[in-house]
């Protein structure tokens, strides 16, 4: 059996990849065990300096890297070049934690009481198929440092980076067997990650409904599981706030990676009394995301990833919808969908369920009781914005919305060195940050009886 790719800016098919089985699977999981052992024997100056000869490797090959992306996910050119820059660095700021993986010396009576944190042995990495490799290394980096080796299994649409990155470990001298990519299909091959009893921790990004079918799964083995969601955030623009740089800045803050984002603020709440003035500004912002040929140095949006994704984005704007106004999207083949604002009521299945495209809802509150209510009525809790000049409102704000990851006057949320993960059924657990590696270990406790 083979997967057909298709490279979603013109419907052309870029290759076949021979997809994986259960036995195939089983064996791939059976190789890591071993070369897993030696790994963790390797002196932790050792697998440092592995890891870091493997960020030089991907740093060589940013731009082959970047280009697969483009060709296999459709992203902007320019953005999977940081795509491809992020995994280098993931790699080199995990290359240090191998030498910082301490355990504790506890005062007890009657001897010496120390901890080790033990590698937890083969760990498993489901990915999505809206950031291929970033989201691979947040699992694999971490998971290599601390003394374990990963099968990662990619989604069907977009196996290319992940497979390339393989290879480059390769290249930069990682054992055989150690870092494995299986491409095949979730019900078989992610499946088989979940019940095979020698992978010890599965790490899965994707949609709620699949998490927690995984979840359950690893229940049966008391299997350890990070899971990291989906979202429907809010950006929580208020009266007080700079209304023209929300404005401007609240199209990219939805639209990057076309919506494709589990951290998309796909919901604007804005105050009621400049409720207007805000659509006024938002409009042009809107029109002026550049969305075209991936290639095109310019282009800040590309298309959908496949056509099953973009029929389902496009069930999200009937011929009846609430359209406020849309931007422009390339005609022709490829998986086009134009940035859309929505200004449905607050119920409506658009203002409540994750698109996972280029489209955005706006709704209007009242005062900031209002504005905690609307963001937290979701059983999402991943990212969020919020727009206010008001120091304390912007605290107050923070630790009100139920959200992992949030950011006040700006929209960023991913950074290597804090920690990433969601609230309620966003997720459970962290990822990167400086206590990454730990969620790859078990701790041991040992005490050792000295005579008197
Ligand atoms: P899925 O959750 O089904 O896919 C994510 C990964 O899980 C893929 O590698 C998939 O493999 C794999 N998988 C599928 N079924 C199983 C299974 N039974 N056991 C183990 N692994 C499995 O997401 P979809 O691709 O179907 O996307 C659906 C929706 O999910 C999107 O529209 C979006 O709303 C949300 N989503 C959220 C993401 C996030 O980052 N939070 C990322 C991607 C999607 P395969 O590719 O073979 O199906």
């Amino acid at each position: 059996m083979s997967l057909t790719l298709i490279n979603p800016a013109d419907e052309t098919v870029i290759t076949e990849i021979d997809e994986f089985d259960v036995p195939r699977t089983d064996a791939a999981i059976a190789r890591a065990a071993v070369a897993q052992k030696l790994w963790a024997r390797l002196a932790p100056a050792g697998r440092a300096a592995a890891l870091r000869r493997f960020a030089d490797v991907v740093d060589a090959h940013v731009e082959e890297l970047a280009l697969l992306e483009v060709r296999n996910s459709g992203h902007p050119v320019s953005q999977a070049r940081w795509e491809a820059g992020h995994v280098r660095d993931v790699l080199e700021y995990y290359a240090a934690a191998p030498e910082r993986l301490f355990g504790k010396q506890i005062p007890v009576a009657g001897g010496l009481d120390l901890t080790f944190a033990e590698p937890l042995g083969v760990v498993g990495i489901i990915t999505p198929w809206n950031f291929p490799m970033t989201i691979a290394s947040w699992g694999f980096a971490p998971a290599l440092a601390a003394g374990n080796a990963v099968v990662l299994k990619p989604a069907e649409w977009t196996p290319l980076t992940s497979l390339r990155l393989a290879a480059l470990a390769l290249e930069a001298g990682l054992p055989e067997g150690l870092f494995t990519v299986l491409p095949g299909r979730g019900p078989v091959v992610g499946e088989r990650l979940v019940t095979n009893p020698t992978v010890r921790k599965v790490v899965f990004t994707g949609s709620t409904v699949t998490g927690k079918r995984v979840m359950a799964g690893c229940a049966e083995q008391v299997k350890r599981v990070t899971l990291e969601l989906g979202g429907k955030s809010a950006n929580i623009v208020f009266a007080d706030s700079d209304l023209e740089k929300a404005a401007a800045t609240a199209p990219y803050g939805v639209f990057e990676n076309a919506g494709q984002d589990c951290c998309a603020r796909s919901r604007i709440l804005v105050e009621r009394s400049v409720y207007e003035r805000f659509m006024e500004l938002l409009e042009p912002a809107v029109a002026g995301v550049k969305v075209g040929d991936p290639l095109d140095e310019a282009t800040e949006m590309g298309p959908l990833v496949a056509r099953g994704h973009y029929e389902k984005v496009a069930s999200y704007v009937p011929d009846d919808a609430p359209v406020a106004f849309r931007g422009q999207a390339p005609s022709g083949p490829g998986f086009w969908f134009p940035p859309t604002v929505l200004t449905p009521g607050r119920t409506d299945r658009s203002a409540t369920e994750e698109i996972f495209g280029p489209v955005v809802t706006v709704l209007p509150f009242d005062d900031e009781a209002d504005a905690i209510g609307l963001a937290n009525a979701t059983d999402y809790g991943l990212s969020g914005s919020i727009w206010t000049r008001d120091l304390s409102r912007a605290v107050r704000m923070a630790r009100a919305v139920e959200s992992g990851n949030l950011s006040v006057n700006s929209h960023s949320s991913v950074r290597y060195s804090t920690p990433f993960g969601g609230f309620k059924q966003s997720g459970l657990g962290r990822e990167l940050g400086p206590d990454a590696p730990l969620a790859f270990t078990e701790t041991k406790n040992v005490f050792l009886a000295i005579d008197e």
